[in-house]
């Protein structure tokens, strides 16, 4: 940043000569936050008359208690209210992280509490499908980050962990302390993913299996959101996954503390 623009410096040298390239990304970086700040009051914007319309399908419900046809149609509708609230968190969410003036404090966060949180949530679908979490975390194992952030990606790969499953099958999360680094593995005995995909899973709406994921109520945004927040935390997100047989994610993070800002 110099005297506030944006520039970008390339330096190239060979034997002979030495060039340095200076770029002034001003334009383009004013661009690109319209552009993020369009998303976020866009998707605010919608979610009043989101809810207008869950309150009118409530009342419209009651309505027709009686007509059975009506009801399958209303319960539809609600379905996809509940995808379009969720798509909206998720774009809100993303363009949060996407912000380029976000300043974190990680501080030493209890490991445990956070994730039976998120379990308990999923519970009752788990349930449902006969799927059972297993949690390999000692009640006093910290990590350093920041909560929402850490929340918001243990949520999305515990929640693909259970969506992705097999009926009957399990969730695995373990904690493993590495020299100067602490891992959070989610690892689950679903349907795995292709090798051919693996490179593109972090992309913006990018599904293996677009029905599988539509009827799990996926919006495509959880990778995306998963990355984007781990490495605002200095972190890093791994994946091994075997088709038919599982998948395991794991979040890497740096165990020293410290300011982050990304108001580069
Ligand atoms: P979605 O909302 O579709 O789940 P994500 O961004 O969370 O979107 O994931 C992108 C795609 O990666 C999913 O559609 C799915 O095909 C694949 N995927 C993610 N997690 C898993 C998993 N644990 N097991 C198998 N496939 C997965």
């Amino acid at each position: 940043k110099i005297n506030d623009r944006y520039v970008q410096v390339i330096f190239g040298s060979d034997l002979d000569e030495k060039v340095l390239l200076l770029i002034d990304q001003t334009p383009m970086r004013k661009y690109e936050n319209l552009k993020k700040n369009f998303i976020a009051n866009a998707s605010h914007e919608l979610k009043t008359p989101l809810a207008a319309l869950k309150i009118s399908l409530e009342t419209l419900e009651d309505v027709c208690r009686r007509n059975e046809r009506a009801i399958k149609y209303i319960k539809k509708a609600q379905e996809r209210i509940e995808y379009m609230e969720q798509l909206i968190e998720d774009l809100i969410t993303l363009s949060l992280l996407e912000s380029t003036n976000l300043t974190l404090k990680p501080k030493k966060l209890k490991l445990l509490p956070i994730i039976n949180s998120i379990t308990s949530h999923l519970m009752e679908i788990a349930e449902k499908r006969g799927i059972t979490f297993s949690v390999n975390v000692d009640e006093n194992t910290e990590v350093c980050a920041d909560r929402k952030l850490l929340h918001a990606a243990l949520k999305n790969l515990i929640d693909n962990a259970v969506k992705y499953n097999r009926d009957g099958g399990r969730v695995e999360i373990t904690y493993i302390k590495h020299q100067n680094e602490d891992e959070v593995r989610v690892c689950d005995t679903g349907v795995g993913i292709p090798k051919s995909h693996i490179p593109f899973i972090f992309e913006r709406f990018y599904r293996v299996e677009k029905s599988r994921s539509r009827k799990m109520g996926g919006t495509g945004l959880g990778l995306s959101i998963v990355k984007l927040a781990v490495e605002k935390l200095g972190g890093k997100v791994r994946v091994e996954s075997e088709e038919g047989k599982g998948s395991c994610f794991s979040i890497i993070l740096p165990r020293r503390c410290g300011i982050i800002s990304t108001d580069d």
